[in-house]
């Protein structure tokens, strides 16, 4: 049938049941979904583009499946005064107007992990899972077949350039995700020389602290934040919240910073992270636990005081807006995934929106005529929203229905919105009763299907958000190292050859 016979199909139809298809009711035209829904439309058709970015910040939650971005959007919304259920809330980065969907297999996994996916991101291809920026042509593990497979990443080309670089992250800075930035190492677990296999150490493969460290000073960070100081430190040593080194080489990193960089700052708690003066301090390194940083839930709680996401973000922009050339800025929330692996919840919530903060406040500190900003996830989580919980329900509740009654399973109990298709929360035998359970709490694990005894990454596609300079490349559905070409191109990098 072609296009008008079915138009006029179509007219009839309409005819017969009374209604004039060219005006619309004011039924309609008077809400606001329709006002709203026409004016985002509207605005678009306003959108100019820009092709080359001064500054590009890639903000990267790790585990952020959409169904994280949905949840912690609800989660976020229900706790604003006034809210009208929270479902109409939006975080940070999804005003942006551009967005895609974004293939995260590694090249030997279909379900990936931060290692590879990381790597694709910064050097423009994929690899396998569990390597760090050296091609999939190495085996895992095995430093000697790493060698002369790796890979140049982002930092060192924006470095190359003249640009300032960064790298921000709540989980240990030497962890997959920022450690695929300056790092290259066959094996994301040689965050110390203590991680080290004797092939490694007789094959010169170097620890990835030490990479972060022991740079050239041309290819040096300006800024590195995170978590992870056991890993920088020696094994005799204590640090200030009472946690010992994991370094059998001897060496003190921190101290190693300050003597190889100009004008550097080691600072490991909040108090000297807030007195640190950015306009004589070129270099800065923040550790701010042993391991990986507090969950934003827990993070008044910590010993020593950490800075927020949101705090490490806008001191990094502080610091490389000196370069009057541009910078490069990655930054990881790291939390989220681990949450997840907990089967827990809420506090992959509360990382999520606290990363929407930190989004915003780079938002808020740059200029969209300048500066690209990019926000992204490495992979997803096997997180659900499910039943058919009436609108404004608790998002970390148990399900009530449109007439608000208890929601049932065929076992005759209830159960909570979110769930798990495996982990720490599943179900062994007949499931546990909810009713009197506080599903809300803190430490609450979500009921799952599989028992796992850490929930898994998740294989389906993860979004990608950008607005500024270049922004209009993220678009469509595409594989994950298309990302780096994107900043590539916006920023005119170099690491193009054709
Ligand atoms: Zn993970």
């Amino acid at each position: 049938m072609n296009h008008k016979k079915i138009a006029a199909l179509f007219t009839c139809s309409l005819v017969s049941a009374g209604i004039n298809a060219a005006v619309l009711p004011t039924v309609q035209t008077d809400s606001d979904w329709y006002k709203n829904g026409a004016q985002r439309v509207a605005d678009k058709t306003q959108i100019t583009t820009k092709q080359q970015a001064k500054n590009v910040i890639l903000f990267v939650g790790d585990g952020m499946g959409i169904s994280t971005l949905t949840a912690a959007r609800i989660y976020a919304g229900q706790q604003l005064e006034g809210n009208q259920g929270g479902e109409e809330h939006f975080l940070s980065f999804e005003h942006f107007d551009n967005t895609a969907l974004v293939k995260t297999y590694n090249t030997n996994q279909q379900t990936p992990d931060s290692a590879g996916t990381m790597t694709a991101m910064v050097t423009g291809v994929k690899s396998k899972a569990g390597v760090l920026s050296v091609s999939d042509t190495s085996l895992r593990g095995n430093c000697l077949s790493s060698q002369g497979n790796e890979l140049t990443t982002l930092v060192d080309l924006a470095n190359a350039k003249g640009l300032s670089t960064g790298v921000v992250s709540t989980a240990r800075i030497t962890h997959a995700t920022p450690a695929a930035t300056y790092a290259r190492s066959p094996e994301r677990n040689w965050e110390a020389d203590s991680n080290l296999t004797d092939e490694a150490m007789s094959n010169g493969c170097s620890d990835i602290a030490k990479q972060l460290v022991m740079r050239d000073k041309d290819n040096a960070l300006t800024v590195a934040l995170g978590g992870g100081r056991r890993n920088f430190i020696p094994s005799d040593v204590t640090d200030g919240e009472n946690q010992s080194g994991r370094r059998d080489d001897g060496i003190d990193l921190t101290q190693a910073w300050i003597e190889n960089f100009d004008n550097a700052a080691y600072v490991w708690n909040k108090t000297d992270f807030d007195a640190i003066d950015v306009d004589s301090t070129d270099h800065l390194l923040g550790l701010f636990n042993s391991s990986h940083m507090e969950y934003e839930a827990d993070r008044a709680d910590d010993v020593g005081g950490e800075p927020s996401l949101t705090e490490m973000t806008a001191k990094a922009i502080e610091m490389l807006s000196k370069n009057d050339q541009g910078y490069l800025l990655i930054v990881e929330s790291g939390r989220i995934d681990h949450a997840h692996h907990g089967g827990n919840a809420k506090r992959a919530l509360i990382d999520t929106v606290e990363f929407s903060n930190a989004v915003s406040a780079a938002v808020t500190a740059t200029s969209d005529d300048d500066t690209l900003i990019m926000v992204t996830a490495d992979h997803s989580h096997v997180f659900t929203i499910a039943g058919y919980p009436k609108r404004g329900n608790p998002i970390l509740g148990l399900v009530h229905g449109v007439d608000g009654s208890l929601s049932t399973a065929s076992d005759g109990l209830p159960y909570t919105t979110l769930g798990y298709t495996n982990g720490p929360g599943a179900v062994v035998g007949s499931r546990d009763d909810l009713s009197s359970v506080d599903t809300e709490a803190t430490d609450f694990q979500q009921q799952a299907l599989i028992a796992t005894s850490s929930e898994t990454h998740a294989g389906e596609d993860i979004s990608l958000h950008a607005t500024g300079p270049g922004a209009h490349l993220a678009q469509g559905v595409m594989e994950q190292n298309v990302i780096f070409h994107i900043i590539n191109q916006a920023q005119m990098l170099g690491g193009t050859k054709y």
